[in-house]
């Protein structure tokens, strides 16, 4: 393939990907979305392996590598279950990391293309850069991988002077880039690079572990946007102009993402930096943990009281949170939503910013069991209605639903907005038991006069609530 065509289909590549983040921004066109990123990816991989850039016998060691890859990330697409989506995500976006640093010491040692002057200072910037931020993206996106998955605990690490530490990794990083810009032997300038990495490295680690659970959504999509620039600067390296507008268009759609993640929550992105937000530890509902310590008394309900409940309503809110991926009870919330409004109940649904386990997780799983868009509403649409509201049922959320965010100045999660269904004329709380949320704090909401509890797997719970409305 010439020059000329690649560089055509680079361009053509890089509009699909700017229609695709366009269509991603809308339920209603995110499929469309997906297709164009489909094809923009499989133009700018076949562009580039007959591109003019590589030899004819690369191609078979690219070959090799796309059948291997491509293979392991086929099968962990399959077996990947959807509540474990965005630990995968968080793997996805380490090995962004990963290549970047990989590319980066090897155009480093790489004798065939020799610079010299101001290309050869810009280049080695361009290294030193790239692997910085690849180093911290990767092992910040591993640590947030094992929290995600829960084999690393949501109480962050609050070291004593942790910011001063944070501070002098990072004039260390600055005094090791001088030595290594300014090394004449390649010997001197690896030792500098790889002292920088290890540092890195480290600075990753140490980032993550200091976010406190509640941060967690933005660290997510902070990730998400150090993983382009990782892109973007092993474009750079690279010298390939699709990666470089790919890096910064999924860089900059991250940051995007941060930002309204951080209005979400109410707070500052430097402060989630900070760390230490959401400082409780999870509680687990298994045995052995102990669940919180108990405030008052709670009402429990059954599945065929709910339905009554539900029957009796003229409008109903539906608050749905990670316990709802968890029991893939989204198909049964609709046969119940459908059955509702056929009985001319006005049903609703009510989207918080953080629900779930990523952004959009609750507008995934709602889309892919059919429910309209039309009544899929987000915090800010529907918050003030909830006094209007007969029912609010609140399907496996906890954090989200959490009056203490509002209430109680000590309280971890302090200032974060959340569904205030306990103005409704009555909440019903489905989860499995009393133990506390993600972020690992009490709910009051639970002893509050007009909730009930509902206690048992969402899936189950929904499917004899939906037996007993259809009976
Ligand atoms: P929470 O984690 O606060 O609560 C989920 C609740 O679901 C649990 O209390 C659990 O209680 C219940 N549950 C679990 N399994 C089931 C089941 N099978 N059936 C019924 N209930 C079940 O989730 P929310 O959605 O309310 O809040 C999201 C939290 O996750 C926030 O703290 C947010 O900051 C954090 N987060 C969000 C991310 C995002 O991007 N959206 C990313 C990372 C973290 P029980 O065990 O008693 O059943």
């Amino acid at each position: 393939m010439s020059q000329s065509l690649a560089t055509v289909a680079y361009l053509g590549a890089a509009i699909l990907f700017i229609l695709s983040l366009g269509g991603l921004s809308n339920p209603e066109t995110s499929r469309r979305g997906n297709l164009f990123g489909m094809i923009g990816m499989a133009l700018a991989v076949l562009a580039t392996v007959f591109g003019p850039r590589v030899s004819p016998s690369g191609i078979t060691w690219i070959v090799i590598a796309l059948v291997i890859g491509g293979g392991i990330g086929l099968y962990a697409a399959k077996i990947v279950k959807m509540t474990q989506m965005p630990e995968l995500v968080a793997l996805m976006h380490s090995l962004v990391g990963l290549a970047a640093c990989l590319v980066g010491f090897a155009s480093y040692v790489d004798s065939s293309v020799q610079f010299s002057g101001a290309e050869k200072a810009i280049h080695e910037v361009e290294i030193y850069i790239g692997i910085l931020i690849g180093a911290v993206t990767f092992s910040g996106s591993l640590i947030a991988f094992g929290k995600l998955a829960g084999r690393i605990g949501g109480k962050p690490l609050l070291l004593p002077g942790r910011h001063w530490l944070n501070l002098a990794a990072l004039l260390v990083v600055i005094w090791f880039g001088k030595q290594f810009l300014n090394a004449h032997a390649s010997g001197a300038g690896m030792t500098a690079l790889v002292v920088m990495t290890v540092i890195a490295l480290l600075f990753g680690v140490h980032m993550v572990m200091a976010i406190g659970g509640a941060d967690m959504p933005v660290v997510v999509s902070m990730l998400n946007s150090y993983s382009g620039w990782a892109a973007a600067a092993t474009g750079f390296m690279l010298n390939n102009d699709l990666l470089i507008v790919t890096g910064a268009l999924v860089g900059s759609s991250g940051a995007i993402l941060s930002y309204i993640m951080c209005n979400a929550m109410n707070r500052n992105f430097i402060s989630v930096i900070a760390g230490g937000f959401g400082s409780g530890a999870p509680k687990k509902a298994a045995t052995g943990d102990k669940a919180a310590e108990p405030q008052g008394e709670v009402v429990p309900v059954s599945a065929a009281e709910t339905a009554e409940m539900l029957r009796e309503a003229k409008s109903v809110i539906i608050v749905p949170g990670y316990g709802m991926a968890v029991a893939q009870a989204q198909h049964t919330v609709y046969e119940i939503t459908k059955t509702l409004r056929e009985k001319g109940v006005d049903v609703r649904f009510a989207i918080h910013p953080v629900a779930g386990r990523m952004p959009g997780h609750m507008n995934v799983l709602l889309a892919e069991a059919k429910v309209p868009y039309d009544i899929v509403m987000e915090m800010d649409e529907i918050n003030e209605d909830f006094p209007e509201a007969d029912v609010a049922m609140v399907i496996g959320a906890n954090d989200i639903v959490n009056p203490s965010a509002l209430e109680d100045p000590d309280s971890p999660i302090a200032g974060m907005p959340v569904l205030e269904v306990w103005k409704a004329k009555h909440s019903i709380v489905m989860k499995r038991s009393m133990a506390s949320g993600y972020a690992g704090v009490d709910n009051p909401l639970f002893y509050k006069d007009n909730n009930r509890m509902l206690f048992g797997d969402a899936k189950k719970m929904l499917d004899e609530a939906l037996g007993a409305l259809k009976a």
